[in-house]
């Protein structure tokens, strides 16, 4: 029986960080065994925010990074597709048919959008066009494989509801071409930063990333945010919404230090101090073998560059393969098929 497909990815905007892993790596490592796994270095949507040319060069570096980010994390590039955005002709095509199929309101009422203008710094009334068309081009990526699941955190869910909305009304219009894509979220959908404003995004500053040294890692949990409310640590708490204990949960092995930590943070008799010497060891003892197996793929001289041409030409066959059908569908072939080959019958006959 064929696999169902899984369409997946990350803007290259940077190294991988503790969101990536939680929100999406860490299902698309399990999912790799079963399912036909595409993931996607989404180098157009980076143009979304970050059109200048000194962050298009930064894309060469950044999707290395994610890339062997990807490979330390467990990604195995014999059972997935790793490829380049930007060299899919298809996806241009496909977002310019896409586009007809959604309305403005229904672009600029996401909230993401808002999420995303804010932490890019980009004011509402400069909101670039293709920024708020990025649901599109996202929807074409999805569609360009056919994915039929797609793993991402909660801040791309509304995303692949707008996907489902571009392949319902592409359908209705031409026929069955797409199937419906159905989003997969995990138990920790968002991870929130360390600066406790929102979700950990690279954009935003707040991250703690797979790849950094032990140092930066206690340096970050360190001038982590706690409870506001808890000038000394004899006052009681909060343990409940915290990211210090977010994390604590998420990252610490340890349970029943993990539940001691929050009994006395509660009864203010522990300092933000201990718990956060505490998170910052067993982040440390949870990214030393993720530290490692980086290292020794960084040592192999040219693996990241095949993986990723490897797939890119992969995925423009099965790009160039859905492009087809869906100009069939839609009959633009058939308008230049005729066109063609009345102009080339009229060339025979001159001659
Ligand atoms: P940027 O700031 O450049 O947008 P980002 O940190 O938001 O970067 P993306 O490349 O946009 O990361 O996201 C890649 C994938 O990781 C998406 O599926 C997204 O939903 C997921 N993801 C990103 N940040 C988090 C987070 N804090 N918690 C859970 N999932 C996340
Ligand atoms: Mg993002």
């Amino acid at each position: 029986m064929e696999k169902k497909r899984i369409l997946t990815g990350d803007r290259p905007t940077g190294k991988a960080h503790l969101g990536h892993w939680v929100g999406s790596i860490q299902n698309r490592v399990k999912l790799q065994e079963k399912f036909d796994c595409s993931f996607i270095i989404a180098d157009l949507h980076v143009l979304t925010t970050k059109p200048q040319k000194e962050h298009v060069l930064e894309v060469r570096e950044n999707a290395k990074q994610m890339v062997l980010d990807y490979l330390a994390c467990g990604i195995d590039p014999s059972k997935v597709t790793i490829f380049l955005q930007s060299k899919i002709s298809a996806v241009y095509e496909l977002n310019l048919f896409f586009e007809m199929m959604v309305s403005l309101p229904r672009l600029t009422g996401l909230p993401s959008l808002k999420e995303m203008a804010r932490n890019a710094h980009i004011p509402e009334e400069s909101l670039p066009f293709g920024l708020v068309g990025y649901p599109v081009l996202q929807s074409a990526d999805i569609l360009l494989p056919k994915a039929h699941v797609v793993p991402v955190g909660k801040d791309n869910e509304a995303h692949v509801e707008l996907a489902r909305d571009v392949a319902r009304r592409f359908n209705m219009y031409y026929g069955e071409v797409f199937p419906m894509p159905e989003v997969l979220l995990t138990e920790t959908p968002t991870l929130v930063g360390t600066d406790n404003m929102g979700k950990m995004s690279k954009s935003a500053g707040n991250c703690i990333f797979l790849s950094d040294d032990e140092k930066t890692v206690t340096k970050r949990v360190n001038s982590m945010y706690t409870d506001p409310n808890r000038i000394s640590a004899d006052v009681p708490g909060t343990v409940e919404g915290n990211p210090v204990f977010i994390y604590h949960d998420l990252f610490n092995e340890d349970k029943e230090e993990v539940k001691l930590l929050k009994q006395r943070y509660e009864a203010g008799t522990v300092g933000d101090v201990e718990v956060k010497k505490a998170l910052a060891r067993a982040l440390n003892d949870f990214l030393t073998p993720f530290r490692e197996r980086r290292k020794q793929f960084e040592g192999e001289k040219g693996l990241i560059e095949q993986i990723i041409y490897e797939g890119t030409l992969k995925m423009e066959e099965i790009g160039q393969a859905t492009l087809r059908e869906v100009k069939s569908a839609m009959g633009i072939s058939g308008t230049w098929n005729k066109i063609s080959r009345i102009a080339r019958e009229r060339q025979e006959h001159a001659l």
